[in-house]
């Protein structure tokens, strides 16, 4: 039976991933009609968890890679290995993903080699193939295949933004640190410590996005106050977890370091 009412395929078991908006529809809408899927947003505000959980729902594989300024086209795509005596192709992840109708996930794409876009365009337009020039293939996406890819327009590096060119064939979504209605379940349910604890390291962690451009580079992430809130469940003093999790973490300035040890006191008196 498959009436509107049943649960989809997966979701019952996907890990959980409290929504902030309609990602979960418009993810699945791309996903429908074979479209790439951007995920835009600071690091730790729950894409990498989004992208897991909508993997389950739909009941796809999922291929991540975390993509770092070395990662080339050949490590998504493949190579010949030497394998006892002898030279074998062995697919990389996109491979695998195309070949499997699976969703292939780059995470922090733009930190890639360049190469590496060239291998996205034909994947991502209606052709939906993938050219090894290795092997002379050309491999056409089987049904269920998804191209999602995230990165963090935070960074301001002129040499590591997507291009126009690139940027314009995808869907994208963006994320921002949840609000604190969202994030404070998250955390709770995240850590193990009761909602009425995290109330204040939530409120902690909003003045200390404030400052973001200022002081710091980046505001603390909803991963850091999942930190700070376990640390805390399994006894560690308040304050010595918030110093671990959310103060260090942030900068190695000692003067920026002194103005957020003044928050902590000024949110936990
Ligand atoms: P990103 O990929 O954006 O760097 P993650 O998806 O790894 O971040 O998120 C970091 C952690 O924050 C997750 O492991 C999870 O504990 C928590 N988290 C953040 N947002 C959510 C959410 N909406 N639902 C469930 N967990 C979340």
């Amino acid at each position: 039976m498959d009436g509107p009412l049943q649960p989809e395929k997966g979701a019952a078991d996907a890990p959980f991933y409290l929504p902030q908006g309609d990602e979960i529809p418009v993810f699945t809408a791309a996903h429908e009609n074979d479209l790439p899927v951007l995920l835009k947003g600071p690091t730790g505000c729950g894409k990498t968890r989004f992208v897991t959980h909508m993997a389950a729902r739909l009941d796809r594989p999922l291929h991540t890679v975390a993509c770092h300024d070395d990662l080339s086209a050949a490590d998504l795509i493949g190579r010949y290995l030497l394998k006892g005596g002898e030279t074998v192709w062995v697919d990389g992840p996109l491979t695998r993903a195309v070949r499997e109708g699976a969703i292939c996930y780059l995470d922090e794409v733009v930190e890639a080699r360049k190469d590496v876009t060239v291998v996205l365009h034909p994947l991502t337009d209606d052709r939906r193939i993938l050219p090894i020039d290795r092997t002379g293939e050309e491999i056409e996406a089987a049904p269920g295949f998804m191209l999602v890819a995230s990165y963090n327009p935070g960074y301001q590096n002129i040499l590591k933004t997507l291009k126009p060119s690139t940027r314009q064939r995808f869907i994208s979504l963006e994320f921002t640190f949840p609000k604190p209605e969202h994030e404070i379940p998250v955390v709770a349910r995240e850590s193990g410590l009761s909602e009425e604890r995290v109330k204040p390291l939530v409120r902690l962690a909003n003045k200390l996005r404030d400052l973001k451009g200022q002081d710091l580079e980046e505001g603390v992430s909803t991963r850091l106050v999942v930190y700070a809130a376990t640390l805390i469940r399994q006894g560690m003093p308040v304050e010595r977890a918030i110093r671990v999790a959310m103060i260090e973490p942030l900068t190695d300035d000692a003067d920026v370091k002194r103005g957020l040890l003044d928050l902590v006191t000024a949110v936990f008196g």
